[in-house]
């Protein structure tokens, strides 16, 4: 089983460091096209251009706050227009404002709340009319096990990802007539810049970790690759959790 994207185009939220960056360049070396977001890190995002440069797929970068709800329309007419055909997107950016719910603000909830569950509401409003004009779409929803299992400090973003899945859900019943497929990934604790805590915090982490490790930004982009080609054509609705198995551990 090889996965061969070659002339498939792919849009990917949030390319510019961490799992999304991960995402666009497994997407690239399987051949395909990737249109990327970057919001702060435009030197992240020009950095990714020029590595993947001695690809022959064509990658294009775009600045785009995913907050900035009436800039979205605007930026995926875009996209289709540099790329004629979009075969598939992945809605990865997001951030965590982590606090007890005891001191949590309601910035902290807002904050959260926009960027990991409405903007993904009004990215999916807009790719979904291309998706139906070509009866054809691969839709993945970065979640989180924390979005299956809240831990405490994460009102707010274990609401977001919860939601993540449940929108998920409900977009695989609505449109899978039309051939679009719509899953949710939830990955455990992968190594990025959101889960660069304290050293002894991850020491205490990896101990109830079974595999007793943090996932690598890699291994998230190859389930997401292998979600998006062929042999994945029968899933749909569906939550995948790779997380070393933390979750299963819990109880
Ligand atoms: P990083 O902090 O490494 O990267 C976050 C990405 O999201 C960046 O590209 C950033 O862009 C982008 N982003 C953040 N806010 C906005 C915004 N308002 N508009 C546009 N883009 C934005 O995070 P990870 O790679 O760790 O996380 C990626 C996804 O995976 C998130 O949805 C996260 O919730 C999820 N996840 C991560 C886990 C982990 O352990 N790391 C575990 C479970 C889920 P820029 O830098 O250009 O501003």
């Amino acid at each position: 089983m090889e996965i061969n994207l070659k002339d498939k185009t792919y849009i990917v939220t949030g390319g510019s460091k961490g799992i999304g960056r991960a995402i666009v360049v497994e997407l690239v070396q399987a051949g395909a096209n990737v249109a990327f977001t970057f919001n702060k890190g435009a030197d992240d995002a020009e950095i990714l251009v020029n590595e993947l440069k001695q690809y022959p797929s064509k990658v294009k970068k775009y600045q785009l706050d995913i907050t900035h709800f009436n800039k979205i329309p605007e930026f995926i007419d875009q996209v289709v227009s540099d790329f004629e055909i979009v075969d598939g997107i992945i809605n990865n950016a997001g951030i965590t404002k982590d606090n007890l719910f005891a001191d949590m603000t309601i910035a902290e909830w807002d904050s959260v709340i926009d960027t990991n569950l409405t903007a993904m509401f009004h990215i999916n409003k807009h790719i979904i009319p291309y998706f139906l004009k070509q009866l054809n779409g691969k839709i993945i929803n970065i979640s989180s096990a924390s979005g299956l299992s809240s831990p405490r400090g994460q009102a707010n973003y274990s609401a977001s990802k919860a939601g993540v899945i449940a929108l998920t859900k409900t977009l695989a019943k609505e449109y899978a007539w039309a051939n679009i497929s719509v899953n949710a990934v939830a990955p455990g604790y992968i190594s990025t810049a959101m889960t660069d805590f304290p050293k002894e915090k991850i020491q205490g982490i990896k101990k109830l970790i079974p595999l007793k490790r943090f996932g690598k930004t890699e291994e998230v982009a190859y389930l997401v690759v292998f979600l998006l080609s062929e042999y994945s054509n029968y899933i749909n609705g569906q939550t995948i959790v790779i997380d070393g198995g933390i979750l299963n551990s819990l109880i």
